[in-house]
Parts: C-alpha cells; structure tokens; sequence
C-alpha cells in the first residue's frame, strides 16, 4: 500500500493536492475537515459535537476522530492506499494511526508537509472564507486560534514521523502543478 499523510497547516494546500494525487495514484482521500463538514451538513450527533469545536478553531477531541478515522479506513478494505489529509493532527491521533495501519500489517510510506508561512495562510484563509462559505475561515480571531493549536499541537506529529525516517518538507508557495511535480518527485523517489 502507499499511505501518504499529507501535512501543513491550515490553509497550506492540502485539500488541492490531494484531489490531484489521489487521481494519479489510484488512493483514497480521507480528510478529515471533509468527513466532519459532511456529518455538520447531514445534521449527525457527530456533526453537531464536531461542529461546537470546529467553530471556535478548536480540535474535535482526539477519541472521537480517531474513532470516525478507523470507520473510514475499515470501510475501504480494497484500497490501494490512504492520503490522509488534516490527519494526524496530535501525537495521540499519530500512535493509533500506526496501531491502525499495523493491524492490518501496513504503514505509513510517506509525509509529505507543505511548507508555508503564517502571513500567507492568513491571507488564504480569508480568501477562502470569501467564496467557500466556510465560518471557521470568515473571522481572524478563528483563523489565529487554528494557526495557535497548529503551532502548539499538530507540530509535534512532525518529529514523529522524522524520528521514523518518513518526513520530507516540500514548498507550500508558488503554482499548483509545481507543487504537485514536487510532491510527486518526493512520492517516486520513495518507491
Ligand atoms: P484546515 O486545514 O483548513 O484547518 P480542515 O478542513 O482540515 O481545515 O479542518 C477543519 C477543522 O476540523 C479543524 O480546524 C478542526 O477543528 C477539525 N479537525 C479536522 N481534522 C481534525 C483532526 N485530525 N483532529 C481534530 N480536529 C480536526
């Protein structure tokens, strides 16, 4: 299998990458901003506790999306591979990753992070919150706060997949398909 997990902070790119990768190489794009925002619309007791964190630029609580993660994983037994996008996004999310992935005597190949500086996020997200409607990306006081827990909870899951000899840092900024071309480089070399 090829697992990616596809990293940055918010507003780095990771939902356009993925849409191009999971094309050129036949995986699954599990997003978990996606999956949430889907249960928000549908109305599910899910979508309503994700959604009073969500608000406030906060993290879902890790037990409840490590829980709706693995659904997703175990829905799609025939999958070639994973891109795991906005996931994980704390140590503990990390671990039972791994814990997942074993049990089914698989891994994580690659992380590939995008790289982009907080000025330029924020000036994308509110860009985005523009035209997508999305209420965590319309307000800076959120957008700060997400950029905060970024910086304070989601960093660290870095180091655990650097420790693992799995990391490779890859420029956030400049066009699409030249990112693309970067992260497909990355993903071929490691074959
Ligand atoms: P972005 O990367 O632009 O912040 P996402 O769509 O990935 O957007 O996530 C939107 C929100 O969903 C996050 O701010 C957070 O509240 C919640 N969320 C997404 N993924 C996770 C996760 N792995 N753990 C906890 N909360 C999450």
């Amino acid at each position: 299998m090829l697992n990616i997990v596809l990293f940055g902070p918010p507003g780095a790119g990771k939902g356009t990458q993925s849409a191009k990768l999971i094309e050129k190489y036949n995986l699954v794009h599990l997003s978990t901003g996606d999956i949430f925002r889907a249960n928000i619309k549908n109305e599910t007791e899910l979508g309503k506790l994700a959604k009073s964190y969500i608000d406030k630029g906060q993290l879902v609580p890790d037990e409840v999306t490590i829980g709706m993660l693995a659904d997703e994983v175990n829905k799609n037994t025939n999958a070639k591979g994973f891109i795991f996008d906005g996931f994980p996004r704390t140590q503990a999310q990390a671990e039972a990753l791994d814990t997942l992935l074993r049990n089914k005597n698989s891994s994580i190949t690659l992380m590939l992070a995008l790289e982009v500086e907080e000025e330029e996020l924020r000036k994308r997200l509110l860009l985005r919150g523009k035209d997508s409607g999305r209420a965590d990306d319309q307000n800076p006081e959120i957008i700060q706060n997400r950029i905060n827990v970024y910086n304070a909870e989601t960093t660290p899951v870095k180091d655990f997949y650097q420790n693992q000899g799995k990391y490779k840092g890859i420029n956030g900024i400049g066009e699409i398909e030249t990112i693309f071309e970067a992260l497909c480089t990355a993903i071929d070399t490691n074959k």
